[in-house]
C-alpha cells in the first residue's frame, strides 16, 4: 500500500496544477501572468512595499521588480513614496488597477464549486487542517510568514464557550469559529514567535 503521506502529495500536486492552470487562464484575458495577478490582487486590497510583497509571495526582489514594473507599464500600478518612511515606496494600484483586479477570480469556478459542495464542518475542518500545515511549514522556514490567525496579537482561541464559535478577534471584537479562522488577514498583526507558540498552544489543545 501507498503510504498515507505519498497520497496527500499526490492530492496536493493535483490542485496545485488546477489552480496554477486557472491562474494562467485568468489572467490571459487581462494580459497578466500569475505573478502580475497575485501582486495586484494584493496591492488592490492594501498598498505595500515592495520588499514586504516579495516576502509574502516567496520571491526575489528582482523578480518582484520586474512584475511591477510591467503591471506600472500597463497603468495598473503606481509606485509612490511613504508617507511613514520617506526612504521607503509604496507598489499602490490605480482605479484601473482595482476595477481589473475586482474581475479576478480567486480560483477556478470548478473548484469553488467543489468545496462549496463540501458539508460545512468538513470545509472547516479542512481549513483547520491546512492551517496546522502552514503553521508547521513556516516553522520550517519553508514558507514564508502567513498573516494568519495563529500568529496574530488579535487572536484569542477558544475563550468563548460557544462551540460553534469559541475563538475571538480583538481587532474587530466578535466572536468567530473555525470556519472563519483566517489565512490572510490584513488585519493581522504579527505576534513574537513565543507568544504564537503559546497562541498556538491554546489553539490545538482543544
Ligand atoms: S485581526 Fe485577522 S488575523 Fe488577527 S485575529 Fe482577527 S481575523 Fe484573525
Amino acid at each position: 500500500m501507498p503510504k498515507t503521506t505519498d497520497q496527500i502529495v499526490f492530492g496536493f500536486g493535483r490542485i496545485a496544477a488546477l489552480l496554477r492552470a486557472g491562474q494562467w487562464q485568468a489572467g490571459s484575458g487581462a494580459d497578466l501572468n500569475p505573478a502580475q495577478a497575485e501582486i495586484l490582487t494584493r496591492i488592490a486590497r492594501r498598498p505595500m512595499r515592495p520588499g514586504e510583497l516579495a516576502a509574502h509571495m516567496a520571491v526575489s526582489p528582482a523578480s518582484l521588480s520586474d512584475s511591477v514594473s510591467s503591471l506600472v507599464g500597463k497603468g495598473l500600478a503606481e509606485r509612490q513614496p511613504d508617507a511613514e518612511d520617506g526612504r521607503a515606496r509604496l507598489v499602490v494600484a490605480t482605479e484601473d488597477g482595482k476595477t481589473l483586479a475586482a474581475t479576478l477570480p480567486a480560483a477556478p469556478a470548478g473548484f469553488q464549486a467543489a468545496l462549496d459542495a463540501l458539508p460545512e464542518p468538513d470545509r472547516a475542518r479542512l481549513l483547520r487542517t491546512l492551517i496546522h500545515l502552514i503553521r508547521e511549514l513556516q516553522l520550517a522556514r519553508a514558507i514564508p510568514v502567513q498573516r494568519m490567525c495563529g500568529t496574530c496579537r488579535h487572536f484569542r482561541p477558544h475563550t468563548h464557550d460557544d462551540a460553534a464559535r469559541p475563538h475571538h478577534c480583538a481587532f474587530v471584537n466578535a466572536a468567530f469559529g473555525d470556519a472563519d479562522l483566517r489565512l490572510d488577514c490584513d488585519d493581522h498583526d504579527e505576534v513574537p514567535e513565543e507568544e504564537a507558540a503559546a497562541i498556538w498552544r491554546r489553539l490545538t489543545a482543544a
